[in-house]
């Protein structure tokens, strides 16, 4: 495996640092901590940065040309998510990374044309309506129904866990056309969330937000033209999603996680103790298991670049790097001491870090996306092929 990056990639590189350059006014951090922006400011400089990326051909870097994209491949949209890690991330994270490529692989002519550009553009913000209170690691356990009503369907039931849910203008449903067929039963509906059978609650999180919510559906209008593939055909294109959610973003984790470990030494050079040994036993790991994750990251990337979909070693990439987030969070809380707990709008923060944040949302990235018990499930039964029980 060549883990060089090829001339054209490193110009790439160097014409987006240029344009970052001139482009991005405030970093995300400075965003932040300014006092005047409340969540929907916030999320209102989410959106307008998707619209200046968009204008200027840094979405969809790898998608086909004709659906808006940019024509280039996995590696150049790996380079981008490590470059702008500094820059508010953007409002339709969930479209662009989650449904992009499902409508990519799976939609009709007709159905890209009406939802790709507006999602690049962020016009419209799209959330994810897969997981239920009775349904998460089991998602096929899910029990919203789509009922046909003449040409189309009534949804009833309800989702949660919804990521910007109260921020959003449509969600990808996962909905039951047959209640006995486990599976086979299943549809995958694009639904528009501004219409009165659907309730919206936000859900106050643990750091202070509300990035997600519940969406209850009492009758909900799902149009048979915003079906994605056929009825019951649903599970196969959500098997596609989660390949992506778990395996598409490693370069961008190991610049974050690049940037956190600099602050770290940094901030324990500060405080004195970096020359204690069990002080740089602990960072060296950290150092070591980056390091590893780089590798693992670069492998996903060279399957993607070859143009296959990220397959079940995508759950390896998963467990590695969540689980890395915590140890490194939790580690930077401990050796950093109370400077790291402060949230990021005190003047006695880390300037350029937000460990507070960090840790508290750490807690959250082994469950999302499939759990770790569950990728550990993946990898036994289907990389190691261990028998179930
Ligand atoms: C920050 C965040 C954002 C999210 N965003 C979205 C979103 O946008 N859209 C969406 O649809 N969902 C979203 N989710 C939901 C997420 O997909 C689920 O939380 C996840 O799938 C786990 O499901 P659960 O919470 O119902 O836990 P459960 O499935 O009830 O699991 C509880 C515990 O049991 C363990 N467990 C369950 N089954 C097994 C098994 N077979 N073997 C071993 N252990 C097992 C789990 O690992 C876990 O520790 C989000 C979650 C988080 C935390």
């Amino acid at each position: 495996m060549d883990f060089r990056f090829s001339e054209e990639q490193q110009q790439f590189r160097m014409e987006l640092r240029a344009w970052l350059k001139d482009n991005l006014e405030r970093s995300w951090i400075e965003e932040l901590r300014d006092p005047d922006n409340d969540e929907k400011k916030l999320f209102d400089i989410r959106r307008s940065w998707q619209a200046k990326l968009n204008e200027s051909g840094y979405l969809g870097i790898h998608w086909p040309k004709e659906w808006g994209g940019r024509g280039l491949t996995v590696v150049e949209n790996a380079i981008f998510a490590a470059e702008t890690i500094h820059a508010p991330p953007i409002a339709s994270r969930v479209g662009i990374n989650l449904l992009g490529p499902a409508l990519i692989h799976h939609a009709t002519e007709e159905q890209r044309k009406r939802f790709i550009p507006k999602m690049l553009s962020g016009e419209e913000v799209w959330c994810q309506g897969f997981s239920e209170p009775d349904a998460g690691s089991d998602l096929a356990a899910l029990r919203t129904r789509a009922e046909p009503d003449g040409d189309d369907f009534r949804l009833e039931g309800q989702k949660v866990w919804t990521t910007f849910a109260p921020w959003s203008d449509w969600i990808f449903v996962l909905a039951r056309t047959d209640p006995d067929d486990r599976y086979g039963g299943i549809t995958f509906f694009l639904v528009s969330l501004h219409q009165e059978e659907i309730d919206v609650r936000p859900i106050r999180q643990i750091t202070g937000e509300s990035e997600f919510g519940e969406v209850f559906f009492s009758g909900a209008l799902a149009k048979r033209e915003h079906i994605i593939g056929a009825i019951g055909e649903g599970w196969k294109i959500a098997m596609t999603v989660l390949a992506y959610e778990r395996g598409s973003m490693s370069l961008a984790h190991l610049a974050r996680f690049d940037h956190y470990l600099k602050d770290l030494v940094q901030g324990v050079r500060e405080k004195g103790t970096l020359k204690r040994a069990d002080v740089r036993e602990k960072i060296a790991r950290l150092l070591v298991e980056k390091e590893v994750l780089r590798a693992n990251g670069y492998r996903t990337l060279a399957t993607l670049a070859s143009g296959q979909a990220p397959g079940p070693e995508a759950s390896l990439e998963k467990i590695f790097w969540s689980e890395y987030s915590r140890r490194l969070a939790d580690e930077a809380l401990d050796l950093l001491g109370l400077q790291a707990q402060l949230l990021v709008r005190s003047p006695y923060a880390r300037p350029h870090m937000d460990w507070a944040q960090e840790a508290l949302y750490s807690r959250a990235v082994t469950i999302y996306a499939g759990s770790s018990e569950i990728q550990r499930n993946i990898i036994s039964k289907r990389i190691l092929k261990l028998p179930s029980s």
